[in-house]
């Protein structure tokens, strides 16, 4: 397994925290996460808890061996020219658009999204989702949020997740999106196909629910 930056950052800080591949059965599909930039270890340890195997993504050899992908939160300029930099780009398109499950947060969302508002639509970025999504729209950094709702087909409760300079999706551009949660009469997180995507941060708040979807469709795909 490719060792994600932040697990030998925690080993020196002496995390209490057990390293994540004690706990990944042999047999766990490898999923990656895209690690060019933003909250990579958090993904991690949400796919290492729904019984897959995380594995950093960040070259076309690593990501043609990986059964999902996580494109994480952060920055999605940075995220997007490391795609261009990194060779990624082309084959991480064509992978989404061959329906690689794919679950995107936040800056992910961004990336996924068919129209982005204003000049943001001129940003480089695989896409595949149905959705016009505006960058900031939810405030700045210091206008985040966290915020409770609930999401449409999954038990537990509602979700308590953070929003982080996060994107809003405007609007919905395909019938076939399936909106899963919306705050403020906007869709919060949606799937369409084997993309799952969502304005907010659940891997913050270590609510792995959404990921769990993501491990169904995976396991569906690979006939497990
Ligand atoms: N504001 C960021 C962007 O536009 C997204 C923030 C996030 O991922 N939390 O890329």
């Amino acid at each position: 397994m490719t060792r994600l930056p932040g697990e030998r950052l925690d080993r020196r800080r002496g995390a209490e925290r057990t390293d994540l591949a004690d706990a990944i059965a042999p047999d766990a599909l490898p999923v990656g996460v895209l690690a060019l930039q933003g909250d990579v270890l958090e993904h991690a340890r949400a796919l290492a808890a729904v019984g897959l195997r995380p594995v950093a993504v960040r070259t076309p050899d690593q990501l043609a061996a990986v059964h999902g992908l996580v494109l994480p939160g952060g920055e999605s300029t940075a995220i997007a020219r490391a795609l261009e930099r990194s060779g990624l780009s082309g084959p991480l398109t064509a992978r989404i658009a061959d329906g690689l499950p794919v679950l995107g947060t936040c800056a992910g969302l961004i990336l996924l999204s068919d129209e982005l508002t204003g000049d943001d639509e001129r940003l480089a970025r695989p896409r595949g989702l149905a959705v016009r999504t505006e960058r900031n729209a939810y405030g700045s950094q210091t206008a985040s949020f966290d915020v409770r709702f609930a999401v449409s087909g999954i038990a537990g409760g509602p979700m308590e997740a953070s929003f982080i300079r996060a994107p809003r999706i405007d609007a919905v551009l395909d019938p076939s999106v399936e909106v899963l949660a919306t705050v403020d009469g906007h869709a919060v997180a949606v799937r369409q196909g084997s993309i799952i995507a969502m304005s907010f941060h659940p891997e913050v708040a270590g609510d792995h629910r959404l990921h769990a979807l993501l491990a169904d469709d995976i396991r569906r795909r690979a006939g497990r």
